[in-house]
């Protein structure tokens, strides 16, 4: 059934209430869209799920687990669940290679040989395998995402949640980051973005939701929400 399911959740920034009664469920190898007005608690919906954000109220499930349940480890909820943000969050100090050797490969214990084959293959997948050794800042903003998001792989997640993964791209790198997005959804990856970018929910959506004033005010296919009737 559901791999995720958000049943009546609650999340208030003091008075302010950032989620109003969300129920959602995700099926595996969905793609759901979420879009909305700046503040309409996008970004505070996936930062629940993946618990970058504590919920007030109701309950969040992935693969059947409360989230919030202390005797369910955290470490392997955010195995399960892969997080690319707007800011690509690369550590400078650390080339390519060395940003996707670091946490996700040693939380799963391998050995670093085969740490840094799994790496070049991510890096590969995303097409930038031959910028390994470079550090960060040698990266155009489109192939720094595209770092981000192998590394997000590297935990070999079920689940990936983009937060509005080409809002701080210059519009000639948005393609090839959306590109890869595209190559992961035919793959057949459960995925919640938040996203500006209506030419890809057209593309890859099953679902498109539309989020105001903390609230889910409607669901439906790319169809419904982008064809003129
Ligand atoms: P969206 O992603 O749709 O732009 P957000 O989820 O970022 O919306 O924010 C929803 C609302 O919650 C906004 O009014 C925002 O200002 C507020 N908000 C988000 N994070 C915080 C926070 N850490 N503290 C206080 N208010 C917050
Ligand atoms: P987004 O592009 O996701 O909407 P924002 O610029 O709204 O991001 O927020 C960036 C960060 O600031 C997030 O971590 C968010 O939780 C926090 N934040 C947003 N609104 C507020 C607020 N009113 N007060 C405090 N923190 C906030």
């Amino acid at each position: 059934d559901a791999i995720i399911q958000i049943k009546n959740v609650y999340k208030y920034f003091g008075r302010l209430c950032a989620l109003n009664k969300i129920n959602l469920d995700i099926t595996p190898g969905e793609k759901v869209v979420v879009i909305g007005p700046s503040g309409s608690g996008k970004s505070t919906m996936l930062r629940s799920i993946n618990r970058l954000e504590k919920i007030d109220k109701g309950q969040i499930l992935v693969d059947g687990k409360d989230i919030n349940d202390r005797s369910n480890d955290i470490n392997m909820l955010r195995q399960e669940l892969g997080m690319v943000f707007q800011s690509f969050n690369l550590f400078p100090h650390k080339t390519v290679l060395g940003n996707l050797m670091m946490a996700p490969m040693k939380l799963k214990k391998m050995s670093k040989e085969s740490a840094e084959k799994r790496a070049m293959e991510l890096l590969h997948k995303v097409g930038i395998s031959d910028k390994a050794h470079v550090y960060p800042k040698m990266l155009s903003g489109g192939q720094q995402q595209r770092v981000a998001i192998s590394r997000a792989l590297a935990m070999d997640p079920k689940i990936m949640l983009f937060d509005e993964p080409t809002s701080a791209l210059d519009p000639e790198m948005i393609g090839e980051v959306l590109e890869v997005m595209v190559n992961l959804a035919k793959e057949g990856m459960t995925m919640v973005c938040v996203t500006h970018e209506m030419g890809f929910a057209r593309e890859v959506a099953d679902k498109v939701i539309f989020m105001d004033n903390g609230k889910i005010i409607e669901t439906g296919t790319p169809e419904h929400f982008f064809n003129a009737p």
